[in-house]
């Protein structure tokens, strides 16, 4: 056994805090019981916020992916026509379950690292009318984009009021502001690995009336993944199946450690230590893969240089504690990534970036010692609202 925990630098599963550990070693409990009752109404009540709906969430066992297929085969049906917008590796897979069920799937297909474009997604839906459904990612964990959902949903809302609006939030949801009923959006897809601070197994979907009316037409096949029967077993405070109890327990404390914190102060936190991962790759001559003016706040992206052997490097790395995760499916081995959701602080992303700092300097990268650390202390600084006088010019 190590004697030191890593840092656990990948977009999930986040490292957990004690509590929550603590949580999910604790003993069964009846799932038909009150006491399980009392926590899937607490889990429901304290996730509400970051949903921003007064609709209704279901909770799954199962992984984001089986969110992901829950939401398409509980609102279509086979041959309908479905825009899949793709900014990465997970509007793909999004894309291929619709398709795989029987969906006329289009596509756009937004260059990685980019995020989509309104006025593209306004031609596509003027050019072709009749979609029954937009399907969007909210965070691209592969690229470390995040989407404007509020404006690309408004342009769906304008333009095809009817078709629904399914978005994947999985590494997203908890973590930023997310206001389902006031954009139109009509479901959303979460994961319990992700911003809940919690182990991967549950997938939280919220449903519009509209998306919960469409359920009754809808024809793909569902057992497992039906939603109205979550619905209804949720309604006498339980689960159509036997849940994973114990990953509850740990979403359980990891909302009771969100609501102490506040939402505004959840929020400020991954926008503090976004904004120091991003500073601080850059201080140490990392060109970042996102388009910045999108940049997501839950993981960076960073191109690994022509010149680094990255295979030897990330092995030092690890050595040093710091674990991060590598480049999915096109752009696998040509980027890493940098996690900062969930329980994340800033002092763990100015750690993850002091050793990338060290392993740079003894790999030969022209580093000066502290840069990045400094760099990313100034910008969460800044982020916080807190101005350093030095770094405003006013000292050594
Ligand atoms: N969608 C996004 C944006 C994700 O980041 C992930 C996982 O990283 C998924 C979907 C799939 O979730 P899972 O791996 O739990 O199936």
């Amino acid at each position: 056994m190590d004697r030191f925990e890593p840092n656990l630098r990948i977009p999930g599963p986040t490292g957990l805090p004690p509590t929550v550990r603590e949580a999910g070693s604790r003993q069964m409990i009846n799932h038909r019981g009150p006491e399980f009752a009392a926590m899937l109404d607490r889990i429901l009540t304290g996730m509400r916020p970051y949903f921003g709906t007064s609709s209704d969430i279901a909770i799954i066992t199962t992984a984001g992916t089986g969110g992901l297929e829950a939401a398409v085969v509980n609102t279509l049906s086979p041959g309908d026509r479905v825009l899949g917008v793709s900014i990465g590796s997970f509007g793909d897979r999004f894309a291929k379950i619709a398709r795989i069920y029987g969906a006329d799937v289009t596509k756009i297909e937004v260059e990685w690292g980019q995020a989509a474009d309104p006025a593209v997604l306004r031609e596509a839906l003027e050019a072709a009318p009749g979609y029954r459904a937009v399907l969007l990612t909210h965070n691209e964990t592969s690229t470390g984009v995040m989407n404007p959902i509020a404006a690309l949903a408004a342009v769906i809302r304008d333009v095809a009021p009817e078709t629904l609006i399914l978005v994947d939030s999985v590494s997203g949801l908890g973590a930023v502001p997310f206001q389902m009923d006031a954009w139109g959006v009509d479901v959303v897809v979460t994961g319990s690995q992700k911003a809940w601070m919690a182990a991967p197994g549950l997938a939280m979907i919220a449903a519009s009336p509209r998306a919960w009316t469409a359920m009754e037409t809808a024809t793909m096949p569902r057992v497992y993944l039906d939603l109205r029967a979550h619905r209804e077993s949720h309604a006498s405070g339980q689960t159509p199946w036997t849940p994973a109890i114990a990953v509850l327990y740990q979403v359980d404390e990891g909302i009771r450690l969100m609501t102490a914190e506040g939402a505004e102060g959840v929020f400020a936190r991954h926008e503090a230590c976004a904004a120091a991962a991003r500073a601080g790759l850059l201080a140490l001559g990392f060109e970042l893969l996102a388009d910045q003016l999108h940049a997501s706040r839950t993981v960076t992206a960073a191109l690994v240089p022509e010149d680094l052997d990255w295979k030897a490097f990330n092995i030092s790395l690890k050595r040093h504690g710091l674990v991060l995760a590598g480049g999915q499916g096109k752009l696998a081995g040509t980027i890493f990534r940098l996690g900062h959701l969930g329980s994340v602080t800033l002092e763990e992303i100015l750690g993850a970036l002091s050793v990338l700092e060290r392993v740079s300097i003894e790999v030969g990268r022209a580093v000066r010692p502290g840069v990045a650390v400094g760099a990313a202390q100034v910008a969460a600084l800044e982020a916080f609202g807190v101005v350093s006088p030095v770094a405003a010019g006013a000292g050594a």
